[in-house]
């Protein structure tokens, strides 16, 4: 678990580990299949992700407390 955060994390991150830090879970991103995909009816890939790694590729809107990972320094 991981206290940096004052949002509530989902059991389902229990035991799971960010796809790019490994540090622990607290939240799950999903692939949008668009209709004209060539495949529109596959499973949408997904990745366990930590509150810093969702902030840097969601934004400023998500509500984790935390300051965005810098890729290009
Ligand atoms: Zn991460
Ligand atoms: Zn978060």
């Amino acid at each position: 678990m991981n206290d940096e955060t004052t949002h509530p994390i989902s059991g389902y991150c229990s035991g799971e580990r960010c796809g790019i830090c490994r540090q622990g879970a607290t939240h799950k991103v999903s692939e949008v299949i668009f209709d004209d995909d060539p495949q529109p009816y596959r499973h949408p890939l997904t990745r366990y992700v930590c509150c810093r790694c969702f902030k840097t590729i969601m934004g400023n809107a998500v509500p984790c407390t935390v300051e965005p990972r810098r890729w290009i320094t």
